[in-house]
């Protein structure tokens, strides 16, 4: 996929997104867009932040190393993969936001390694919401306690919720799905925990973004409608 290909999927999902806001009444410039870039090689990465995506985002610690060395952070790096607790003192020097924390050891750790660095780390926390046994994330029940917990932790700077919705073809599948992810992010609003300002919800793929938009999403992950399928 050439340069100018990656562009116009750009600016086509850009439409796409200003349409499902205003169908729900939202503002357009409330919803980021997010290219993934896992797989994809430094050419094509260059051309999607050149044509003006928001963000970044990436699945593996190492594989982003080597990426942001190559590029440079004018446009912010974020990471939405699993995060093992080794790798927590890459990510806090790497990433502008981290998308997956879903358990007390690793908010711990990062906890840990940020307060080394001086620094302070925005994160999500990552829900199972559709309670798949194959997808990440903590499990609705425990998701207050982690927030609680979160919060305490003085280097993390809680943002908001992530979820990935159960794959399906037909995208109203994944509606009830992020608009529980709302409803949550509501829910730990509404305990006024300190320090913590739940502003952000990453939700919506390639396959069932424009419903996430119309349900509130303010990150918006895309990789395929951008690069084409992954090799
Ligand atoms: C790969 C991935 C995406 C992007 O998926 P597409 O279907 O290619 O848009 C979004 N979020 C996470 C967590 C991913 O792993």
């Amino acid at each position: 996929m050439d340069h100018e290909e990656i562009r116009r999927n750009i600016e086509r999902i850009r439409g796409e997104i200003a349409a499902a806001a205003a169908r729900a009444g939202r503002d357009p410039a409330a919803v980021r867009l997010m290219a993934v870039t896992k797989t994809v090689d430094d050419e094509r990465i260059r051309a999607a932040i050149e044509a003006g995506v928001d963000m970044i985002g990436e699945n593996y610690v190492q594989e982003a190393r080597r990426k942001i060395e190559a590029m440079g952070r004018d446009v912010p790096w974020h990471l939405i993969g699993h995060l093992q607790t080794n790798k927590a003192k890459y990510a806090v020097r790497l990433f502008e936001m981290i998308h997956s924390v879903d358990r007390p050891e690793v908010a711990k750790e990062l906890d840990r390694r940020a307060a080394a660095l001086g620094r302070s780390v925005k994160v999500l926390i990552e829900v199972n919401v559709s309670g798949e046994a194959t997808k990440r994330g903590v499990a609705p029940q425990d998701l207050v306690p982690l927030a609680r917990l979160v919060s305490t932790l003085p280097s993390l700077s809680l943002r908001g919720l992530m979820t990935m919705a159960p794959w399906s073809e037909d995208p109203e599948t994944a509606r009830p799905y992020f608009a529980a992810l709302r409803r949550r992010r509501d829910e730990i609003a509404a305990l006024n925990l300190p320090g913590v300002v739940m502003e952000e919800l990453s939700m919506g793929m390639t396959d069932d973004y424009t419903v996430a938009v119309e349900e509130g999403a303010t990150i918006v992950r895309i990789g395929r409608a951008i690069f084409g399928e992954r090799g």
